[in-house]
């Protein structure tokens, strides 16, 4: 499943083959995405003006011819999504359900196009007039994890009271995006918090070890991304995902990598989460002194 740092990754490698295009047509070769994608026709002839990135969502603004902000598209890439910038007539690949057709300035017929494919089809695009964030599945995230917003005293003071394990706590989308199974497995180990502390109990000090844990990760991995932005023009379908160097997830049962204690698993909250018991505090620390 795509994660924010491959994401992040796309967005890196997408933007500037179709900033300054023109949108002049489009392709819904299969609507039936997880929400059936409808495009008004107003939008042929607006221009890309910037792609971002807000959790898991790309969001293209387009510009119309008179200027200012006409919205948002709005892109998920969903369980086994990928975009690919191709030049036009490129032949089509199995589940190449969206296209949007581009022109650069002065050209009067669409060269490249921008398309979506998506095996499991639990991807999305929607348009959103104005700013992409008034769209209801932006509304009511929390901050971006790379972002100042996200900081140890944010978490402590979000977190008072609560009872939830710290893992489920911070892979809330409405506590901090972008936070998926494997980062945390590995943020929660590089903090040595234990996964399943309750949320509420983890010290100012353990919140501070955790956000510099999770930037630390994600960081590493759209880093990792950034050696392989030559694959969104490749025609092969590989997006260029990577893989990280993990020290937990993975790896249950196999010596921990600081002190050789045989990995731990558990489930929390459904999802596989793997620990060491002697590096990762017991329940109610707030993690190892070093
Ligand atoms: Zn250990």
């Amino acid at each position: 499943m795509p994660e924010l740092p491959e994401v992040e990754t796309t967005r890196r490698g997408v933007a500037p083959l179709v900033v300054g295009r023109f949108l002049l047509d489009w392709n819904l070769r299969n609507p039936n995405l997880r929400w059936p994608v409808q495009l008004p026709d107003a939008l042929r002839g607006s221009r890309i003006a910037r792609v971002r990135r807000r959790a898991k969502y790309l969001i293209f603004e387009l510009e119309p011819p008179s200027g200012g902000l006409a919205g948002s598209l709005i892109i998920h890439l969903g369980m086994s999504g990928n975009l690919r910038v191709l030049p036009q007539g490129s032949p089509y690949l199995l589940h190449d359900h969206v296209e949007l057709l581009l022109a650069a300035e002065g050209e009067g017929a669409a060269t490249r196009v921008l398309r979506l494919n998506d095996p499991r089809r639990f991807g999305s695009v929607h348009w959103q007039p104005g700013e992409a964030e008034a769209h209801w599945l932006l509304a009511g995230l929390g901050p971006e994890p790379l972002s100042e917003a996200f900081s140890g005293e944010y978490l402590k003071r979000a977190a008072k009271g609560r009872r939830v394990a710290i893992k489920n706590f911070v892979m809330d989308g409405r506590v901090v995006v972008g936070v998926g199974n494997i980062y945390a497995n590995e943020a929660l180990f590089l903090a040595g918090l234990r996964p399943s502390a309750r949320a509420g109990r983890v010290t100012r000090l353990g919140y501070d070890r955790l956000v510099a844990a999770v930037q630390q990760v994600l960081r590493g991995a759209i880093d990792m991304g950034g050696t392989t932005l030559r694959d969104f023009v490749n025609q092969d379908g590989n997006p260029g995902y990577f893989k990280q160097s993990l020290n937990v997830y993975g790896r249950l049962g196999l010596p921990c990598r600081l002190c050789a204690t045989p990995l731990k698993g558990t489930r929390t909250g459904q999802r596989a989460t793997v620990f060491c018991p002697n590096c990762q505090g017991a329940q109610s620390f707030s993690g190892r002194n070093r």
